[in-house]
């Protein structure tokens, strides 16, 4: 069963998709599959995902699940058959997806799915998304009315 991955997605390094790896004993680091252990001095590695690239054709049993995920297209009979879900079921799940990987909150989620946030900045404030300029003009509520002018004297 195959599926043709519409953007990017992290993977298990291995020969064909390549992670990075560092060593936390020595200042030794590389390119490559797992790396089970720092060839090196033996320490403990610290390992960074492979990237298979949008495009990539995933040839697996449960290749429909990429698809159900939002992140691919199915290519043969046997993924579609499987898929079993709208087109606009599809749309929110890829929206999910992209929105987990930005690591947004869920108290965040509906800043983020209104376009007012996109992420988070190294102090944990937002990112401002596309909507949130026009939003600030908005950003009254619950400041009720204005006082009426003062003219009683
Ligand atoms: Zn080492």
């Amino acid at each position: 069963m195959k599926a043709v991955l519409t953007m990017d997605a992290t993977c298990v390094p291995c020969k064909e998709f390549p992670g990075k790896w560092r060593c936390l004993k020595c200042p030794t680091e590389g390119i490559g599959p797992v790396q089970p252990r720092c060839p090196k001095c033996n320490g403990i590695v610290e390992q960074r995902s492979g990237l298979k690239p949008s495009g990539t054709v995933i040839d697996l049993p449960n290749a429909f699940v990429l698809v159900r995920q939002g992140i691919a297209d199915p290519v043969d009979d046997d993924c579609k058959a499987m898929v079993r879900r709208s087109p606009e079921q599809l749309r929110a799940a890829r929206h999910a997806y992209i929105r987990s990987t930005r690591g947004i909150h869920p108290e965040d989620f509906d800043a983020y799915d209104r376009g007012l946030m996109v992420g988070y900045n190294a102090d944990g404030s937002h990112k401002p998304g596309p909507a949130a300029v026009h939003s600030e003009s908005t950003d009254t509520l619950g400041g009720g009315e204005a006082e009426p002018p003062d003219d009683t004297l």
